[in-house]
């Protein structure tokens, strides 16, 4: 299949949603057939206290969550010491921006975990995080991804992308990392030979051209670098923010959004249906538009769950497993970087 313009891609969004699904599931299946990813994982939040205010997030503590917290490197040791214990491979770390939790804080936590566990991939920091730091403690970018690999982090996730486009950036998430910031961490992440994954958050006041255009910028970055495993777009959460959307995006809009991915990041190898945002039914239904990735059990997760995601306490594994498999393809556990674990 020819790659695809921004102008076609838009227009794509006005065929039939079947169509559209019909053509990327064809691209599904000739990645990945009828195999479906996913990773037994925890997610660790250890901070909620932020110094921005993004107007979508009902995760950092603000006059709608006055519920602050801050973990200590004992309480998050125990968790991992408690994961490994039953096998989790995967340790998930993503805070808000807390200028008390600095930069060695995270660098001590990171090594103390990968000296303690080499073996479990701790997965650390997004680009919005990196920037924080970098901006607070006066280093360069290149300083801080350096630290990070010296401590440990293996992989990076894709959060803090949000949409792109500057103008919808502004309103969303003024002074929060800039688009260029963004994509800037990411290509110097993937020239230390390292690997992220990237977000797009949907479904507030973009418009389907922003999406797009979130798109486009993503596929030309790993053109050049190639170091994005996945691209995971997130649903927007509508509670406990400052946006007052009143209009929710719609199921068919959400699956056409998926299936765009799928056409257009022709250079992407995963398409994750995070169902934390989309629910566990739509995710489902999302692997015959495109996705070939359901994440993971996740256990405790605490940013989208504060908006009204119903994620607080993750999945079973069998039932996780059990649905795959009923809805038609094969779960696959997978690793932090898409090795194959074990075909379930
Ligand atoms: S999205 Fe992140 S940076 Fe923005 S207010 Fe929430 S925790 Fe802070």
């Amino acid at each position: 299949m020819q790659r695809i313009g921004f102008d076609e891609a838009l227009a794509l969004y006005e065929e039939d949603l079947f169509e559209l699904g019909g053509t990327a599931d064809s691209i599904r299946r000739e990645m990945h057939g009828k195999k479906t990813y996913f990773n037994i994982n925890r997610h660790i939040n250890p901070t909620n206290i932020c110094k921005d205010v993004c107007k979508f997030c009902a995760y950092s503590a603000s006059r709608k969550n006055p519920n602050p917290y801050a973990m200590s490197h004992e309480e998050i040791l125990s968790i991992v010491d408690d994961i490994v214990s039953r096998d989790i491979k995967e340790v998930h770390i993503v805070s808000a921006h807390n200028p008390e939790t600095g930069l060695q804080w995270y660098l001590d936590i990171f090594r103390k975990i990968k000296e303690k566990y080499p073996q479990l991939h701790v997965k650390a920091l997004t680009a919005a995080e990196v920037n924080f730091l970098a901006e607070e403690y006066g280093k360069s970018y290149d300083e801080i991804l350096d630290l990070m690999v010296e401590n440990g982090v293996d992989s990076m996730p894709g959060g803090g992308a949000e949409i792109f486009d500057e103008k919808v950036r502004d309103y969303i998430c003024k002074g929060k990392v800039s688009s260029e910031q963004w994509l800037q961490i990411h290509r110097k992440w993937h020239e230390r030979g390292k690997k992220s994954n990237v977000t797009m958050l949907f479904g507030h006041v973009e418009e389907r051209r922003h999406r797009i255009d979130h798109m486009m910028r993503i596929r030309d970055l790993q053109d050049e670098t190639g170091g994005f495993n996945c691209f995971i777009p997130l649903v927007y959460q509508p509670e406990n923010n400052f946006l007052n959307i009143r209009e929710f995006i719609t199921a068919n809009e959400i699956l056409k959004t998926m299936a765009l991915s799928r056409i257009v990041l022709d250079n992407v190898p995963n398409l994750k249906a995070y169902w934390v945002t989309s629910t566990v039914n739509l995710a489902l239904v999302a692997q015959e538009f495109g996705a070939n990735d359901l994440d993971g059990t996740i256990e405790k997760e605490s940013i989208n769950s504060a908006a009204g995601a119903k994620s607080a306490n993750g999945v079973d594994l069998e039932e996780f497993v059990h649905l795959i498999r009923e809805s038609g393809f094969v779960p696959v556990e997978r690793d932090s970087l898409y090795n194959e674990l074990k075909v379930w």
